[in-house]
């Protein structure tokens, strides 16, 4: 059988345990590149220090093993990335799509998160304590989602020109993922739906760089009844190995798949065996949020 060309992969922040919400998110993933023999890899997106939680690195990876998850090569991780990251920075800094902005928190209040544009042509030097920012166009980004159709945004009006490295030297996370996405060779990308909007921006660096897009999947993000992001707003306890089965099962559920109620007593690896055999990505609910309560 010819090798399949689909790479896949899960990209935990280790600011936690792996989670419900992240589990299912991972189970999607996982079956998605499985079940067309695809790779799957994991990279740990330990971009911010200071919100790494100490011990979730290895907490994560060992419970991806207790659930039975396989993942290819070694795992990747983006504090080992800072040079080909900050080359980057660099490139665009001298080419001018990317500035230095010195505004502070208190001059950006009431912006609503949209960057006016203060620092555009201001010239300021990039060395020092600076953000460093890149030029969006007057342009509307679209793309298809698998699951959830299409999704539009105008980079200009909605979003601004946003920070590629932070004030304080550390790189964002949306520099990070598309160079590192780009260096894996990732075809496939599913994820949680919180990540929709951040697809455009996405989508525009990949453009800068002249790399191709990967497809995207954004499953339904598990939130609390209350409404809340699980994990988020608060710690959430680390999954238990001797729940694996049953939670992986609950996953596949909320996936929309329809495990046998018997598969809950199967060992992880065989629970995630079934969902590679039966995974059919379009019954996933096409909702953005999910209530866990009523899984
Ligand atoms: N590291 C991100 C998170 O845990 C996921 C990034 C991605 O999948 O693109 O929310
Ligand atoms: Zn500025």
């Amino acid at each position: 059988m010819p090798a399949s060309s689909y790479v896949g992969r899960f990209a935990p922040t280790p600011s936690g345990y792996l989670h419900f919400g992240s589990l299912v998110a991972a189970v999607a993933s996982y079956l998605d590149a499985r079940a067309v023999k695809g790779r799957w890899l994991v990279r740990m997106e330990d971009l911010d220090p200071p919100r790494e939680m100490p011990g979730a690195q290895a907490a994560i990876l060992q419970t991806l093993e207790r659930y039975g998850f396989e993942w290819d090569g070694a795992v990747e991780r983006q504090s080992d990335r800072g040079e080909a990251y900050a080359a980057q920075v660099e490139q665009w800094l001298r080419s001018g799509l990317a500035y230095a902005c010195t505004c502070s928190r208190k001059q950006l209040e009431g912006s609503n998160g949209i960057y006016p544009g203060t620092c555009r042509n201001a010239q300021h030097d990039w060395h020092g304590e600076v953000a460093i920012r890149i030029r969006v166009p007057e342009l509307e980004y679209t793309f298809n989602d698998r699951l959830q159709g299409e999704f539009r945004q105008h980079l200009g009006r909605d979003v601004g020109d946003f920070i590629i490295r932070r004030r304080d030297g550390l790189f964002a996370y949306q520099l990070a993922v598309v160079l590192d996405d780009a260096w894996q060779g990732v075809t496939d990308i599913v994820r949680g739906a919180d990540l929709l909007d951040n697809t455009p921006r996405q989508l525009y660096l990949q453009e800068l760089l002249g790399v191709r897009a990967p497809r995207y999947l954004h499953v339904p993000l598990i939130v609390q009844p209350d409404g809340h992001k699980l994990g988020k707003s608060y710690r959430s306890p680390p999954l238990q190995p001797e729940q694996a089965a049953p939670l992986l099962v609950r996953a596949l559920r909320a996936l929309g798949q329809t495990p046998p109620a018997e598969l809950a007593r199967a060992t992880p690896c065989e629970v995630l065996g079934w969902g590679i055999a039966h995974w059919a990505a379009a019954r996933i609910p096409h909702t953005l949020t999910m209530e866990d309560a009523r899984l």
